[in-house]
Parts: C-alpha cells; sequence; structure tokens
C-alpha cells in the first residue's frame, strides 16, 4: 500500500471574456461594473481557479468533468458550488486546505476595495480563516487581452494536509 502524502500543492489559472449584460462576480462576491463575466456558470474565474487547484492537488480531473457546459443544470450556476464540491473531493480522501494563494489579473475596475469581502466570502464558504488566504490583484500593464480588458484572468495555488487519521 501507497503512503499517503502528508502535503500536496495544487495549481489553477482561469480566464473569462469580458462582455456587455453579464454580472461581475470574483470570489463569490458581486461587483459593480458595466461588464461582466461571460460564461456557463457565473463564470466567476477565480473561484473556478481555486476549485481547480484543489482537485489538481488530489490529481483529480477538472471542474469541466464534475460540471460540463453541455448540462443545463449547471446554467448560471453559483460557482461557490462547485468550490464546495472540490473541497469535498479532497476531505473524502482525508485533506483538508493548509493555505490559499490566489492572483487576478485585469485592468479594472479597481479591486483593492473589494479584496476584504472576497476574502471573507471565500473562507466562509471553505470554512477557512482568512489568514490562510492570500489574494492579490495586478493588471497586465495594457499588454495583451487582459490589457485590452476582453478578460479576467486568475490563477491559484493551495496546499492540502493530510489530516491526523489518529
Ligand atoms: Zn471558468
Amino acid at each position: 500500500m501507497t503512503q499517503e502524502l502528508p502535503i500536496r500543492v495544487g495549481h489553477g489559472y482561469d480566464l473569462h471574456r469580458l462582455t456587455k449584460g453579464r454580472k461581475l462576480i470574483l470570489g463569490g462576491v458581486q461587483i459593480p461594473f458595466h461588464l461582466g463575466l461571460l460564461g456557463h456558470s457565473d463564470a466567476d474565474c477565480l473561484t473556478h481557479a481555486l476549485a481547480d487547484a484543489i482537485l489538481g492537488a488530489m490529481a483529480l480531473p477538472d471542474i469541466g468533468h464534475y460540471f460540463p457546459d453541455t448540462d443545463e443544470n449547471n446554467k448560471n450556476m453559483d460557482s461557490k458550488i462547485i468550490l464546495k464540491k472540490a473541497l469535498s473531493e479532497a476531505e473524502n480522501k482525508n485533506y483538508q486546505i493548509g493555505n490559499i494563494d490566489l492572483t487576478i489579473i485585469t485592468e479594472e475596475p479597481k479591486l483593492s476595495p473589494h479584496i476584504k469581502n472576497i476574502k471573507n466570502t471565500l473562507s466562509q464558504t471553505l470554512n477557512l480563516e482568512t489568514n490562510r488566504i492570500g489574494l492579490k490583484v495586478t493588471t497586465n500593464e495594457k499588454i495583451g487581452a487582459i490589457g485590452r480588458m476582453e478578460g479576467i484572468a486568475a490563477f491559484a495555488v493551495c496546499t492540502l494536509i493530510l489530516k491526523n487519521i489518529n
């Protein structure tokens, strides 16, 4: 029998296109803006990147496997449900989140006023203390598709820690 790893690291990346007529939701928080993210679910790229990081740490398939965009039930879905599913997959295998570190890349809107709210929302969703949640926001210096505000991208890294079975 192979020994379970005490710590696992996961990485996730996601990008969604910015468009008119959609809500902008990042980390489960609705951000006031004249554009929103396009996608089958609520298109929350930050939450999707984080869910993929958790699944990746467990060497499981990505969120598209669990929530296919061909399934009408997933239309406009609250991505916090996707994140909770990823967490439950890790917990079912006896792992808990150690810490997470997130980066959002967008030119606009200014997200610094929303960082605390996003951290609190993720903290509640994952039942994880905010001092284990890193969240940074950066621009793409007006370079490329993100620089032209065609989309918003997010990166996520997480550690998962094997729970003490004793
Ligand atoms: Zn996505």
